[in-house]
């Protein structure tokens, strides 16, 4: 009875994938996040009929719409540049759109279809009202003047202003937009509707922004860590840690990694990896967050710095390790990478960027049995805690930094919660990709049903 369940399912998996892909041709990622997801929730809609007859999948993969549009602006020599700017609202079933804004030449529709389309459950775990969505453009902010990056923001700004609002859709920062282009925005915005309002988040301090915001992917990722490992009594404690990626999510998992005592020996950008192997003190990090944040340079000045390895185009997954945190991008670990990372003894892998394994470097981590938690949970960090400035923009209040940080240790540990209930099998393994996309898909699901076919 249950392998036929399963065989009827994988083929309603196969069949649905085969239309989905006929539907959105050459978006890749977006396939690929589409296809995690259904191999897990297809099989738990055959399992319970509740949800079924309601075309949840069909649904749920279909934006409430995508908008492209064209942003021009004028660069330091005077001339006219063109970048492409789009805004995907994936699904408000649960609260207002809500997800991150990326600037990076790769941008694309697959890209930021499967980033929204991952945002929907990931916004649903942390139990607050946010819905799906994700946005950007191809411009990219690396070698360009800070009144370059004005410019070109305020002139997305122009545009994406008519289609978002606190409580319709409260756009983030993602790679290439950080606090400066945040701010950038947000004084456009604020010039535009003649209204300040928590349009944003990821915001400064002095107009809006939360205490420990920046902070809260990498924070919550560790803490997410810390939860999966005291399932089996152990702790970061003494834990040799790779990391991959120097921008935002990077450094502040590192800086909780070395106050909670690990030995953080890699960090990398997109032209290669240091390895260190003393590792990482605080020092260091330091003098990593003014390379990256204030001069905007490359990580092969650290090696030059303190004497450290740098691998150009390096990737820290054939580094012996106990505990390994993707940070940078997506698909940056495949079916070899994990097998290296597995075969060195890793214990835990932690997501802190979105889906950084593929479907086979997944299917490798779960057979292996080890601690995978994917991005899907364990960065909800970030989006959880801009759920917070939310909060204190709409209630025109500010929590202190210990305020925050125990309501996003909360969060994470609910999160965890979720995933166990939902992804412990019989055996006592955790399978969080199970746990994630079911804890995810039940809330949106509900809600779909309860407003009717709209
Ligand atoms: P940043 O722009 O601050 O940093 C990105 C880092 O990744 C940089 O070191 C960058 O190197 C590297 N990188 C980017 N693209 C590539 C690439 N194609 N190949 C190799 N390295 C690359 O971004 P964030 O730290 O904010 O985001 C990192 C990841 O975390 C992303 O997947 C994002 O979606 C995810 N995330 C971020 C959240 C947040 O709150 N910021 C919340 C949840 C998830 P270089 O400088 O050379 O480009």
């Amino acid at each position: 009875m249950t392998t036929n369940l399963a065989v009827a399912s994988e083929e309603l998996v196969h069949q649905f994938m085969k239309q989905l892909i006929k539907r959105n041709p050459g978006q890749t990622e977006f396939h690929q996040a589409v296809q995690e997801f259904a191999e897990v929730i297809i099989p738990f809609i055959q399992e319970n009929p509740k949800y079924q007859g309601y075309k949840l999948m069909e649904r749920l993969t279909e934006p409430d719409r995508a908008i492209s549009f064209r942003v021009c602006w004028m660069d330091d020599k005077g001339e006219i540049q063109v970048n492409r700017g789009y805004r995907v609202q994936f699904n408000n079933a649960i609260g207002p759109y809500k997800g991150g804004l990326r600037f990076h030449p790769t941008v694309n529709i697959s890209i930021l279809k499967f980033l929204g389309f991952e945002q929907i459950f990931k916004n649903s775990l942390t139990t607050l009202p946010m819905g799906g969505g994700k946005g950007g453009s191809d411009f990219d902010p690396k070698g360009k003047s800070d009144r370059e990056v004005m410019a070109f923001c305020q002139a997305f700004m122009t545009e994406l202003y008519r289609h978002i609002g606190p409580d319709t859709d409260v756009p983030a920062g993602d790679i290439g937009v950080g606090g400066r282009e945040v701010g950038y925005m947000f004084g456009m915005y604020k010039k535009l509707r003649n209204e300040h309002t928590g349009v944003l988040t990821g915001k400064g301090f002095p107009f809006g922004g939360s205490r420990l915001r920046p902070e809260a992917t990498g924070y919550g990722n560790v803490y997410f860590m810390q939860n999966m490992l005291a399932t089996k009594g152990d702790s970061i404690n003494g834990k040799t840690c790779v990391v991959s990626g120097s921008g935002n999510v990077a450094q502040f998992t590192v800086e909780k990694l070395i106050e909670l005592g690990g030995k953080v020996i890699t960090m990398s950008d997109s032209s290669g990896m240091i390895i260190d192997k003393d590792g990482i003190d605080t020092e260091k990090l330091e003098w990593i967050m003014e390379l990256k944040n204030v001069r905007r340079g490359r990580i092969k000045e650290y090696a030059d710095k303190f004497g450290a390895e740098y691998i150009e185009k390096g990737e820290p997954w054939s580094i012996p390790c106990d505990l390994a945190f993707p940070s940078a991008t997506q698909n940056e670990i495949t079916e070899k990478e994990a097998k290296m990372l597995v075969n060195n003894g890793v214990i835990g892998v932690g997501e802190g960027a979105n889906m950084p394994t593929d479907v086979d470097g997944v299917r490798v981590f779960l057979n292996a049995r080890i601690l995978y938690s994917p991005g899907k949970v364990s960065n909800a960090g970030g989006v959880a805690t801009s759920g917070l400035e939310m909060s204190q923009n709409s209630l025109r209040i500010s929590w202190d930094r210990a305020e925050v940080d125990s309501r996003l240790k909360e969060i994470m540990k609910d999160i965890h919660e979720q995933c166990v209930s939902y992804g412990k099998g019989s055996d006592g393994y955790v399978d969080y990709v199970k746990g994630a996309n079911i804890g995810g898909f039940v809330r949106v699901a509900d809600a779909l049903i309860a407003q009717g076919i709209v």
